[in-house]
C-alpha cells in the first residue's frame, strides 16, 4: 500500500514536472521536440479557429444572413457542423454531404479571411439544399463555385492584390472565372484544364447572374 502512494506520488511529482518543462517551453521553445510544436501550433491554430468562427456566427452580417436562410430552407447549420481541422496547403476550407463544412485552421491570414471561406462553403450548403445538386456534375459544379466566388469575398480586390493579381479591368469576373475552374480542376469527374474551363463557360452567364439568397452583390 504504502509503496503504491510513493508510486502515485512519484507519478504526480513528474506529471507536475511534466507540465512545467511544457510550459517552460512553450515559452522559450526550447526543449521542445518537433511533435510538441507541431502540438502546440495545432491547438493554438485550432483554438483561434473556434474562436473566430465562434464570434463570426453570432456577429457577422454576412454569416448569420446565410445561416438564416439554410435554416428557412430546411438545412440548419450549427457551430458542430462547422469544423475547424488543420489542412494541406491546397485548400482553405470544403463543403461535404456527410461532414458540413471545414475549415482550415491553419490556413487563415485573419479573420475576414475566415469569414470569407465560411460564407463560400455556406453558399455551396445553400446551393446544396436549395437545388438538390450533383457535385459529380461538372456543369452544376462550375455553377456553385461561379455563385460562391462571386458572392462570398473571395475576390475582393484587396484579396487579389496578396495574390498578385493588379489589373483592376474586369478583375472581380475574371477572378471568379480563374477561381471556379480551379475548383472544378478538382472534382474527381474532371479530367482536364479544358473540361472544367467548357463548364464554367458553359454556365457562366445564368450562374454569375444568380445572386440568390442575396438581391444583389453588396
Ligand atoms: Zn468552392
Amino acid at each position: 500500500m504504502s509503496s503504491d502512494l510513493k508510486n502515485q506520488q512519484e507519478d504526480q511529482t513528474s506529471k507536475e514536472f511534466e507540465k512545467w518543462r511544457i510550459s517552460l517551453s512553450n515559452l522559450t521553445g526550447l526543449g521542445l521536440t518537433n511533435e510538441e510544436k507541431e502540438r502546440i501550433i495545432m491547438e493554438k491554430d485550432w483554438n483561434k479557429c473556434e474562436k473566430w468562427k465562434k464570434n463570426l456566427i453570432t456577429n457577422s452580417p454576412m454569416i448569420t444572413f446565410l445561416l438564416d436562410h439554410l435554416k428557412k430552407s430546411g438545412c440548419e447549420f450549427n457551430s458542430t457542423s462547422i469544423q475547424c481541422h488543420p489542412c494541406p496547403e491546397t485548400k482553405s476550407g470544403g463543403f461535404s454531404i456527410e461532414h458540413g463544412i471545414l475549415l482550415c485552421q491553419n490556413r487563415f491570414f485573419n479573420k475576414k479571411h475566415l469569414e470569407d471561406t465560411l460564407s463560400h462553403e455556406l453558399i455551396h450548403a445553400f446551393d446544396h439544399c436549395k437545388f438538390n445538386l450533383n457535385w459529380f456534375n461538372l456543369r452544376h459544379h462550375a455553377c456553385s463555385e461561379i455563385r460562391a466566388a462571386n458572392l462570398s469575398g473571395d475576390c475582393r480586390w484587396t484579396r487579389e492584390v496578396k495574390r498578385g493579381f493588379y489589373s483592376f479591368n474586369k478583375q472581380h469576373q475574371a477572378c471568379v472565372k480563374r477561381r471556379a475552374i480551379l475548383s472544378v480542376i478538382a472534382n474527381p469527374s474532371c479530367e482536364s484544364r479544358e473540361m472544367a474551363e467548357k463548364a464554367v463557360n458553359e454556365v457562366w452567364e445564368s450562374c454569375f447572374k444568380d445572386t440568390r439568397p442575396f438581391d444583389e452583390i453588396y
